[in-house]
């Protein structure tokens, strides 16, 4: 059969990174297997649902390139599916009415921890035949005895004894069903043949296999995935960062570089740390993943980050950067070309943020000079290099990389000094600080104009320090 693989999100919030990181797992199993990955939104829940919720899940799996065969489908139109499962189960014999009072319910569950017992449902209803017209719930009829025995892909055999389970409510007294019986009929219509969440849900697995034993379906595989920890060992949550996919794209993360980071949140191929999307295709084995936890940690996906800007192509990492640099207040197109701004800033930058704001000197003038770097390279010894400078760059006809660092070489020998003293005074002139790209790359950039008017401001910087010796 084919495989077929599905992430259902309930709406309830952000793509979060374990949300994340649980449809990448579904969507590569589907993918090595030549199968299919569908998306469903798993919004019965109207009061925590949100639309919001539901573009925020779109487009953090569109960010992150996940995409999907078959769907989003919403269970809220699904409705009258469920209660059609659900009358079938009344009629086998296999759910039955129940009108126990909350008073009763409470007294069982007390009842059961003072015997320090696991609370469940005793079976009161069972046999009354209670009448369809007062408020009622339906409860699955689950099997006294016997175990249901999961082979977990990840977790290997886990075996759950019927005795711990209790016969479920399946659909609330609103009429609404509940979440273990659409989830058993979705994944049935869906044939779905692989089931990967995460481990929250180990529990509802054998309610969900007797379920679908009980409509004489097919059970799929499970796989359950670990957790993921923030560096203390507690679970990830808002306080350790950023724990919306979102949120890091709007730090500047690449969406290649937080898929190769999640990837490796719980499975690893020997000690092998980049792994293009191909590679994962062919190398991931959910039956590799780890039982154990794993830790989040944002050095290594800042590095990861780092490796694959350095390794993009240019035109795309343009495309990614426009936002960031839109977000400064800054026009890219009121500038050089993206795509040179993007070659001379790759090796530079951790994040796209990052490289917006090395690279806001490009396009706009800034306030005021490090102040470091303008104490150790604009000293008056700094003011004939600068003057120098400053005519040559003037008088020069062609702005191209070639004949400025002709220039720049021409006027350090007139002075009969080194490049760097001609060059570094220059820098911290143009772009207000000691580092750059190379200095013909950064006047080049800057353009003619901005550069001249910014040796004029480093000049003036010089002149107000020499009146104050
Ligand atoms: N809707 C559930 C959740 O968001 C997932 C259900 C499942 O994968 O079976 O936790």
């Amino acid at each position: 059969m084919t495989t077929r693989t599905r992430f259902a999100p309930s709406p309830t919030g952000y793509l979060h990174v374990g949300g994340a990181r649980t449809a990448l797992f579904s969507w590569l199993h589907a993918r090595k297997h030549g199968g299919a990955f569908i998306l469903r939104i798993e919004d019965t829940d109207l009061e925590r649902s949100t639309p919001e919720s539901v573009n925020a899940i779109l487009e953090g799996m569109t960010w992150l390139g996940l995409e999907y065969d078959e769907g989003p489908l919403y269970q809220t139109k699904r409705f009258d599916r469920y209660n059609e499962v659900i009358d079938e189960l009344m009629k086998k014999g296999l759910a039955y009415r129940c009108d126990c009072s909350r008073e009763r319910l409470d007294t069982l569950r007390r009842t059961a921890m003072a015997r320090k017992e696991k609370p469940r449902y005793d079976g009161h209803c069972r046999d009354l035949d209670i009448n369809p017209d007062t408020p009622h719930v339906i409860r699955f009829l689950n099997p006294d005895d016997g175990v249901v025995v999961v082979d977990d892909m990840v977790r290997g055999r886990v075996a759950f004894s019927n005795t711990e389970l209790d016969d479920l409510i399946i659909r609330r007294t609103d009429g609404s069903p509940t979440y273990n019986l659409t989830v058993v009929v979705d994944d049935s219509d869906m044939n779905i043949t692989d089931v990967i969440r995460g481990d929250d849900h180990l529990n509802n697995t054998p309610r969900q296999v007797n379920i679908l034993k009980a409509l004489n379906k097919e059970i799929p595989r499970y796989a359950h995935l670990p957790m993921i920890l923030g560096d203390d060992g507690a679970r990830l949550s808002k306080r350790h960062g950023a724990v919306s996919v979102m949120q890091y794209m709007e730090q500047g993360i690449l969406p290649e570089a937080l898929l190769n980071y999640l990837v490796r949140l719980g499975w690893s191929h020997g000690d092998q740390e980049v792994f293009s999307q191909e590679e994962l295709i062919q190398l991931f084995d959910i039956n590799d993943v780890n039982k154990s936890a794993s830790s989040f940690n944002t050095e290594k996906l800042l590095w990861l980050n780092q490796h694959y800007i350095k390794e993009a192509d240019p035109l795309h990492l343009a495309h990614l950067l426009s936002p960031h640099l839109g977000r400064m207040g800054i026009d890219p197109t009121d500038g050089p070309d993206l795509v040179e701004v993007v070659k001379a800033q790759q090796e530079r930058a951790k994040t796209l943020v990052e490289m917006a704001e090395i690279s806001e000197f490009i396009y706009q003038d800034f306030e005021e000079f490090d102040e470091k770097a303008a104490k150790k390279n604009l000293r008056p010894v700094a003011r004939e290099p600068l003057e120098t400078i400053k005519q040559a760059l003037e008088e020069l006809e062609s702005w191209d990389e070639g004949s400025l660092h002709d220039c720049v070489e021409k006027v350090s020998a007139s002075l009969d000094l080194k490049m760097g003293k001609v060059a570094q005074p220059l820098r911290v002139a143009i772009v207000g600080r000691a580092a750059s790209p190379g200095i013909d790359v950064t006047l080049k950039l800057v353009g003619k104009e901005a550069t001249l008017r910014r040796i004029d401001k480093a000049l003036e910087y010089i002149a107000k320090r020499e009146a104050q010796l």
